[in-house]
């Protein structure tokens, strides 16, 4: 190991390393050339490919550190899109059936490729990889003040669509708009509680206030990008002198061909995601005017699957670092010059999704935060998808949900099981200990009132 692993969890929020070996990849990632400071775990870590969910790792660009698609992850800029709607919860209450009806039929979802955009020209992709949100809205698929309220303004400036493969792109042309399967959904909340009623009134939220959260990211294109580009680099690495201890994370010097080739797709697929979320949000928006009359404002969309390449202090000079975050999520402090000017004296919102049975979060960053300005991306799963699956048998999971008034919509009964608060660590044992950890702080607490699940 080249630098110590960090954990920030509590003894109970570890895995258990009988089943998971996230521990084991977080000492793995300490490894890597060029790495800096620390390879840092966030609470809701646990096993991924190559790097841990939850993991955090940055190198240092001018010194031969490395980029490794294992430390995005296969779902390139997955991330978090919030809605705010000019409306109380008890308000939604007569139309919840009809809006939800309405969010089923317009959300295109599962492993087909129904989606709002069906692509069909090159040129179109690329302007969607290359754009982002920001072609979106171009294309009238939103309004100019999303663009401020979207990490990075929408869109990736780096993005180079000549290193995604015809097989990416045959993956995602038809599916730009669409939420995808198993964990990624569009939902219908309403603030539960609110411990920081300034931060919360400059994000737009109050007490009852209903939301819409959308969770989703880069489809086939993000896992196709992520597929070549680990086996590029599996080719490269003896030659640039690289040796891992987990062939899950290979990687190149971010100033190589190889790297900058991987960054480049990377940002497309980043862009794909943005474009994605940008979409869904807006179909959204207009089932919510059709149903209720009123509006859906943007919070904020975040990602939780990324590499990027920021400056910060290290050792009282500033780098330029490359860093990875695999679920998790950036988050900015107040008074950081790339958060838009209404949010800068309050920070940004971090968006966490807990489980469509207990709650989700909304967080902000805080100044000098441990780990390059990063928290937990949600609860993080303690059991795998089968795992779930057997635990639930005999149970009705769409039952249990309804009886709890929260409305189903989509999904079949194994991708609801799969996904059954039981699959999950607790959210907010989880944001506790990132708050205590001083990673963030909360803001809002935020309910399920309906679900339309991928
Ligand atoms: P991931 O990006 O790792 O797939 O998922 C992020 C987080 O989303 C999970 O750790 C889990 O806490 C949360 N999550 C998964 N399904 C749902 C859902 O249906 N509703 C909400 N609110 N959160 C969910
Ligand atoms: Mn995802
Ligand atoms: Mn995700």
């Amino acid at each position: 190991m080249r630098v110590p692993g960090v954990v920030f969890a509590s003894r109970s929020l570890l895995p258990d390393p009988a089943a998971d070996r996230s521990l084991e990849q977080v000492a793995n990632v300490a490894t890597l050339p060029g790495i800096v400071d620390a390879s840092y775990a966030m609470p809701d870590l646990h096993w991924g490919y190559g790097f841990p969910i939850g993991g955090v790792a940055a190198t240092d660009v001018e010194a031969g550190g490395v980029v490794s698609p294992g430390g995005v992850g296969f779902d390139i800029s997955c991330g978090v899109r919030l809605l705010a709607a000019d409306l109380g919860r008890d308000e939604l209450r007569p139309h919840l059936d009809a809006v939800m009806d309405g969010l089923g039929a317009a959300t295109p979802r599962g492993m087909g490729s129904g989606a709002v955009w069906q692509l069909t020209s090159r040129d179109e992709l690329d302007a969607v990889l290359r754009g982002g949100s920001r072609y979106a809205v171009r294309r009238g698929f939103g309004v100019e003040r999303d663009l401020d309220r979207c990490e990075d303004h929408g869109a990736v400036d780096e993005a180079d669509p000549t290193q995604v493969s015809e097989r990416a792109i045959e993956r995602g042309a038809r599916q730009v708009g669409s939420l995808g399967s198993g964990n990624h959904f569009l939902e219908v909340q309403a603030v539960e509680q609110v411990y920081d009623e300034p931060v919360a009134e400059a994000f737009g939220l109050r007490t009852g206030q209903v939301c819409v959260m959308i969770h989703c990211g880069s489809r086939g294109l993000g896992h196709q990008i992520c597929t070549d580009h680990v086996r590029i680099m599996e080719r490269v690495m003896d030659r640039h002198g690289i040796r891992v201890p987990d062939r899950q994370l290979a990687c190149a010097p971010v100033a190589s061909a190889e790297g900058r080739a991987y960054l480049g797709a990377m940002a497309a697929a980043a862009n794909y995601a943005r474009a994605n979320r940008q979409l869904l949000a807006h179909a959204a928006e207009q089932i919510f005017r059709r149903q209720t009359g009123r509006r859906l404002d943007l919070v904020y969309d975040v990602s939780h699957n990324l590499a990027k390449i920021e400056e910060h202090v290290v050792a009282g000079v500033v780098g330029r670092l490359c860093v990875h975050r695999k679920g998790a999520t950036r988050a900015l402090p107040p008074g950081h010059p790339e958060l838009p000017e209404d949010l800068r004296a309050v920070g940004q919102p971090v968006l966490i999704p807990g489980s469509m049975g207990t709650g989700s979060y909304v967080l902000t960053g805080v100044a000098g935060s441990p780990a390059w300005a990063s928290t937990c991306h949600g609860a993080g799963r303690v059991r795998s998808r089968k795992q779930a699956v057997s635990a639930g048998h005999g149970t009705d999971p769409r039952g249990q949900l309804e009886a709890q008034d929260i409305a189903v919509r989509g999904a079949s009964r194994r991708g609801l099981a799969e996904e059954m608060p039981s699959a999950y660590k607790d959210i907010t044992a989880v944001v506790e200990a990132a708050e205590g950890a001083g990673l963030c702080r909360k803001v809002a607490r935020l309910v399920p009132l309906g679900v339309v699940k991928g």
